[in-house]
């Protein structure tokens, strides 16, 4: 199919051409499991509706969609900026046909699609879904390598740059021993509404917002998925771009590569020791809630369509991000690998040379490297990762046994309420605002739970008194201390590092 497109502010024009028949627009984008329905953007559309997000078309045929998106996972057009993820915007007929996109400007165009003539192209529609679009009259490549461009119409510093090529050598040289030599683009711009990341092949797009300090991570989060998801990959996560497709392997694809994205950065030195223990530190405390005893690993990855990508703030006591526990079972799995003389980088290695894997796999591979019993850490609901840790790490928490209510708040808003928490057993839901507390209104709170506390909430409008009697805090903030022989070798030479977290939980 051909696509020649007018773009225009907030909406996009498409000029479509290919056989007479049926036209499908995708009903989800790879890399997020959420069903996004882009089918709800069309505005007007020259074509006889067959279905929820299909069309019977002419062999020509134009359409209207609204581009208004900021996430970097659809498509955003303004009168002076373009970004596209072509399954957002474009609807295929078959899959295995050449598609190709013409965009009627005179704007910079960076896109990894090919070049022919005045079109890009994609020998098919995954190619095509995969290779996103951006122009600007202000847009600019930045080189990070050879290889390794940021098209961008935002300002990176030289050192952040520079990083970014130290970690993306570790990564091409040291763990797959350069078996990629295509270019990638990063396509980056600064929001101060959204925030995410997306992976393909040859790219990623990542919008941050403007005061966003780790970025660091994010892009190698991103760029290491140019391996782990994009050529090595569960074998039952088969795209079908009209519907989920379940995996309990997400831990490997997205919180292995959330470890990856920590520990390239600690072992080229481009990020200190104490940042990188504080961010375990914070991962671990994120993990001390009662949402780690009910759900697995195995059980996250599963049900992220349903339960991670629709999570609302009641998340921390019923489910686990497999982000974060995939990001500690990395660690467990590197610690375990060093002490036999392997390392994560091996596992990898290993990986690739599969292609597509299952829990087997993963399985075989990582206990042939070291790991002691990796099904306890995937499939058990409270899984032992801190009696795993604490072989290589002294952990302590540092709020154990403190005056506690089991509250989170965002000023006079209750965000969280712990399970089993004197909050909780007190009554107190998220959503309620606290106006008053022992007789005093409250104008600027800073709630503190050290004695019995007297609350007037506001509930849907509603004046309501609860009594909260503090109890002693479970432990959630966590300190991590690193040393000996195999902290040196995990951290590439580093003979001590410390790090806690700060989670404000009252
Ligand atoms: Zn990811």
């Amino acid at each position: 199919m051909k696509f020649y497109i007018n773009s225009r502010n907030k909406y996009i024009e498409v000029f479509g051409e290919g056989k007479e028949g049926i036209i499908i627009f995708p009903t989800w984008v790879p890399g997020s499991y959420v069903i996004r329905d882009t089918e709800r953007y069309i505005v007007e559309m020259e074509g006889i509706r067959i279905g929820k997000n299909r069309f019977f078309v002419k062999d020509k045929f134009r359409y209207l969609i609204q581009a208004l998106s900021k996430d970097q996972r659809e498509a955003i057009s303004t009168s002076d900026y373009l970004f596209i993820n072509p399954p957002s915007v474009f609807p295929f007929q078959t899959i295995e046909e050449e598609y190709c996109v013409k965009i009627n400007t005179t704007w910079p165009i960076h896109t990894t699609l090919k070049k022919v003539e005045d079109w890009f192209c994609a020998d098919n529609y995954n190619e095509f879904a995969d290779s996103p679009i951006q122009a600007s009259p202000k847009l600019k490549l930045i080189e990070i390598a050879k290889k390794h461009k940021i098209s961008t119409i935002d300002e990176l510093d030289k050192s952040f740059i520079e990083s970014l090529g130290k970690c993306i050598f570790e990564i091409d040289q040291k763990i797959f021993s350069n078996s990629s030599t295509d270019e990638y683009i990063f396509f980056f711009r600064r929001s101060d509404t959204d925030f995410g990341g997306i992976e393909h092949e040859r790219s990623s797009s990542i919008v941050v917002s403007w005061n966003y300090k780790d970025l660091i991570r994010l892009f190698i989060h991103e760029y290491f998925h140019r391996y782990n998801v994009k050529k090595i990959k569960p074998k039952d996560l088969r795209i079908n771009y009209e519907d989920e497709t379940y995996t309990e392997l997400l831990w490997v694809a997205e919180g292995l590569t959330e470890y990856i994205a920590v520990i390239v950065p600690l072992r080229t030195r481009v990020v200190k020791v104490e940042e990188t223990l504080n961010y375990i530190a914070n991962t671990l405390a994120w993990l001390t809630f009662p949402g780690t005893k009910r759900m697995s690993l195995a059980e996250s990855s599963y049900t992220t369509w349903i339960k991670y990508y629709r999570r609302d703030n009641n998340f921390l006591n019923v489910g686990i991000s497999y982000y974060q526990l995939g990001l500690i079972v990395g660690l467990i799995m590197d610690l375990e690998m060093i002490e036999n003389g392997n390392s994560i980088y091996d596992f990898f290695r290993e990986l690739y040379k599969l292609g597509e894997y299952t829990y087997d796999n993963v399985r075989d591979i990582a206990e042939r490297l070291g790991v002691r019993n990796l099904d306890e850490l995937v499939f058990s609901r409270d899984p032992p990762i801190f009696n795993r840790l604490s072989r290589y790490f002294e952990l302590s928490f540092v709020d154990k046994g403190s005056p506690y209510c089991g509250l989170m708040l965002d000023n006079k808003k209750v965000t969280f309420v712990e399970d089993d928490s004197p909050a909780d057993k007190a009554g107190i839901i998220q959503g309620d605002e606290i106006i008053g507390i022992n007789g005093v209104s409250s104008n600027n709170l800073n709630l503190e739970c050290q004695v019995t506390l007297a609350l007037v909430i506001n509930r849907e409008g509603r004046l309501m008194e609860f009594t909260i009697t503090p109890s002693e805090n479970p432990g959630h903030n966590v300190v991590i201390k690193g040393n000996g022989e195999i902290f040196k070798k995990w951290s590439e030479g580093i003979e001590y590092g410390e790090g806690k977290s700060n989670i404000r939980i009252i």
